[in-house]
């Protein structure tokens, strides 16, 4: 039996639920279905943030096509329809008010991304959206004339909607099918890597500091044109963690998937104080007790030992060729990347439909007609903070009103 609808969204997630919201709020008459692999609505959403939802952060229109690096400018229109302080006031209206950290974080009061889900599904179905779950879309047919209706699998509908996502951490939903579905209307796809992710190392010497974590550490790709990324980081039992290194890691996996090796520059003191200086006031001073102030004491040790420094070395006695040495561990200690945490446990993917043949203004895409494509699916992807959802949601208002009418 095929069912009918006028708009028909591929994927429950933030985008396709905030552009079924529109859609079906702007245009009641319309008929707007959400077709959705899983059994629920918003399972990735409901488990974001650590299960917080870190839904959007306070950004200008500047700050947020940053972000999003060198394809930033294509998020300003669907930023410029839903910025973060529309959508905390939408958010407020069906019922999840928000709270922003002082670092611009934005977050449900009540601390639960579920609730945040289960208010969008609500509100969607309020405004007449129809779900069907427990089905993944497998076929997408072309509408060959103007007006004839686009095919998906057993349904018509006059519009389609992918906001299938990427296909990080596929338990909780995206698995990259939405790709395959828009590679068969001959939409270009970058090559899905994956982003927000942990790294594993050749060198073994962060495993014996696994927990150990720094406040305040940057960390760049040796001989990259990209900037470094300044943060918290931590060491894991195979390489490193943490924001720093999380956002990071989309850059580093398309270095490797286009067959570079990736080696890192990691400066625990961004701020290191003059070893001139240390001689002249503290000769006498042990170079490990100095360096304890500033680092974790097994961290100080390590690097010490890096640097070819005995423990008990004074700055006195400090030689130039240990000098460099250490000035090197403390601030460009080199790192060989062996490993990306992967698809499995990686927070977002990078790369996607390629934004050259999707028009900014509408999110339609420039091959099919009445075709529309919003959140994570796209080639973009920001650091962790919230980006990511704000994209998904504001390209999904954008989309919705665009699809909807
Ligand atoms: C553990 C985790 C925590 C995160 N925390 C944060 C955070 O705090 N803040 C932040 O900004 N970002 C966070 N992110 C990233 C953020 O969740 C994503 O960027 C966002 O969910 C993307 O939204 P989307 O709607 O484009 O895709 P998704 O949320 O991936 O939704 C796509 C939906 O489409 C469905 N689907 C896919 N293919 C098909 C098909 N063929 N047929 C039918 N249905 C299909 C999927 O099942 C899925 O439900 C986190 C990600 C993860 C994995």
């Amino acid at each position: 039996m095929t069912m009918a609808a006028s708009l028909l969204i591929v994927g429950a997630g933030p985008a396709g639920l905030m552009a079924a919201l529109v859609a079906a709020s702007r245009n009641p008459p319309h008929g707007v279905t959400v077709v959705e692999r899983l059994p629920a609505a918003g399972v990735k959403l409901a488990a974001s943030g650590g299960g917080r939802g870190n839904l959007s952060h306070i950004a200008t229109e500047d700050e947020f096509v940053a972000a999003f690096g060198k394809h930033g400018r294509f998020t300003l229109p669907a930023f410029r329809a839903l910025p973060p302080e529309a959508l905390q006031r939408l958010l407020k209206d069906i019922g999840v008010p928000t709270l922003v950290d002082d670092t611009g974080r934005v977050y449900p009061r009540s601390q639960s991304a579920a609730a945040v889900r289960d208010a969008l599904f609500h509100a969607c179905r309020k405004a007449g959206v129809r779900f069907q779950f427990g089905q993944q879309v497998q076929s997408l047919t072309v509408p060959a004339t103007p007006e004839e209706q686009w095919r998906v699998d057993s349904w018509t509908a006059h519009s389609v909607l992918l906001a299938a996502g990427g296909q990080s951490t596929p338990r909780l939903g995206s698995d990259g099918s939405g790709f395959a579905l828009a590679r068969s209307l001959g939409y270009s796809i970058i090559p899905p890597v994956p982003a927000l992710t942990s790294i594993q190392t050749m060198e073994t010497w962060p495993g014996i500091l696994r927990g150990v974590s720094l406040p305040d550490a940057t960390l760049a790709i040796a001989d990259s044109r990209g900037s470094a990324v300044r943060g918290e980081l931590l060491f894991t039992h195979r390489g490193l963690s943490g924001p720093a290194v999380l956002n990071l890691s989309g850059r580093i996996a398309r270095l490797r998937y286009d067959g570079h090796p990736v080696i890192l520059r990691l400066s625990v003191m961004p701020d290191l104080p003059s070893f001139a200086r240390q001689r002249t006031i503290a000769g006498t001073r042990r170079i490990l007790s100095w360096l304890s102030e500033s680092l974790p004491r097994s961290l100080a040790t390590v690097l010490l030992e890096l640097s070819g420094i005995p423990r008990d070395l004074t700055f006195s006695r400090l030689a130039m060729g240990q000098e460099r040495a250490l000035l090197l561990h403390l601030t460009a200690c080199p790192l060989t990347v062996s490993s990306t945490g992967g698809f499995e446990q990686s927070m977002a993917t990078a790369g996607g439909i390629t934004l050259k043949q999707v028009c900014p203004e509408t999110l339609a895409g420039r091959l099919t007609p009445r075709l529309f494509l919003a959140g994570e699916i796209l080639d973009l992807d920001g650091p962790t903070g919230g980006w990511n959802l704000h994209w998904a949601f504001c390209s999904g208002y954008l989309a919705g009103m665009k699809a909807g009418f």
